[in-house]
């Protein structure tokens, strides 16, 4: 006797980067971010009133949505908290997408999206990434001929980190007859220079959502919290029906809040990020691993073409070793690795680990 629904029963889960007990280990596989929060999240934590905990935690999380809506330029009514950047897309899906109805996405893109989609028995239409993982132009059109609900596109890109341009997600969001969630999970590494700034489509569209998190960029993915954007018109359902009646707890809040004030800090941290990005991209081409210009905190890199050097066995190799970086099964990945950046001498370790193995073969 099964209880769960045929579509659940059907579907396979969402499958977890590995998170070692052990300490000692190098982790370069679920994208975290290496330096600690700020040292004001201590401050906060080590400050917190227990008595706080007694009462039911305020329902909307109303005061990060007005620190996140003075520090981006909107009003609260714009924003939505949310128990990590997870919860606002399946807030999305249980929102905007019908059972048995069609949401879309590309491949290889965030693979939480399609679970997502089937336990809400809905299809998950795919578009195919042109080279370079760039969108495919009819991308819009492609959707609406399905009739697609919404799209998820991940920018910058994961698992490639490539970073499409506004004016690429601006016309698409003119066309598109659906939402459009643009899930900038990694946008707070994106060079400055580039001058990227998708906010600017919320004056202008009204089906666009941006989800943003703490996880990676302020270091707080053990604390569960994210936030959306978009037109009041989107974010009410959500906030007001769809969403967990209390779905933050009382210290997030607190704690949440306090990490976004600490803009010096973060900005800090994102720009170290940023100078390990270009100095390891660098040095694994020297290796003869190749990878995409990367806008975010990690890098695809595509195995030295040598007859037995598989990407799977330099990614076990590098576990013997104590170091772990992601390898996805998936046809179009099986090349490369997905490598998080860490701190220089983690990075440092990795590289010496790559060249070891290479001799070894
Ligand atoms: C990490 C990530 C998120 C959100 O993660 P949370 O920890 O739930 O905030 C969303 N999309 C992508 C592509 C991610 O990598």
């Amino acid at each position: 006797m099964r209880y769960e629904r045929q579509a659940i029963a059907d579907m396979q889960g969402y499958s977890y980067g590995e998170q070692p007990e052990t300490a000692g280990v190098i982790k370069l596989n679920t994208n975290e971010n290496p330096y600690p929060p700020s040292p004001g999240v201590a401050e906060a934590l080590n400050g917190f009133d227990v008595n706080i905990l007694r009462r039911y935690p305020e329902a909307t999380s109303r005061k990060f949505r007005i620190a996140a809506a003075d520090l981006h330029g909107l009003t609260g009514e714009q924003i939505i908290a949310t128990n990590g950047g997870d919860e606002l897309l399946r807030l999305a899906v249980t929102t905007f997408v019908p059972s048995g109805g069609v949401m879309g996405g590309v491949v290889p893109g965030y693979s939480l999206y399609p679970v997502l989609a089937a336990v809400q028995n809905a299809h998950f239409l795919t578009s195919s990434l042109q080279a370079d993982y760039l969108l495919s132009e009819n991308i819009a059109d492609e959707m609406n001929a399905k009739g697609a609900k919404l799209l998820l596109l991940v920018n910058p890109h994961a698992p490639s980190g490539s970073l499409t341009d506004v004016s690429v997600l601006d016309q698409i969001a003119e066309r598109f007859d659906g939402v459009l969630l643009l899930d900038e999970a990694y946008v707070d590494f994106v060079d400055p220079g580039t001058e990227y700034n998708a906010l600017k489509l919320l004056a202008k569209h009204e089906n666009v959502l941006i989800l943003r998190t703490l996880s990676k960029g302020y270091s707080l993915a053990g604390l569960r919290f994210a936030y959306g954007m978009g037109a009041p018109k989107l974010i009410q359902p959500m906030m007001d029906k769809t969403k967990d009646s209390y779905n933050l707890d009382a210290l997030a809040q607190c704690l949440a809040e306090r990490a976004l004030s600490d803009q010096l800090y973060a900005q800090e941290i994102w720009s170290k990020v940023r100078a390990e990005r270009t100095r390891l991209r660098e040095a694994l081409q020297n290796l003869g691993w190749h990878s995409p210009a990367s806008e975010a905190n990690f890098i695809l890199a595509r195995c030295p073409k040598t007859d037995d050097a598989t990407a799977q066995s330099y990614f076990k190799a590098l576990r013997e070793r104590n170091i772990l970086v992601r390898y996805f099964e998936a046809p179009d990945l099986a090349d490369m690795l997905r490598i998080t950046l860490g701190r220089p001498e983690e990075n440092d370790a990795l590289l010496s680990a790559l060249a070891d193995i290479t001799t070894g073969m």
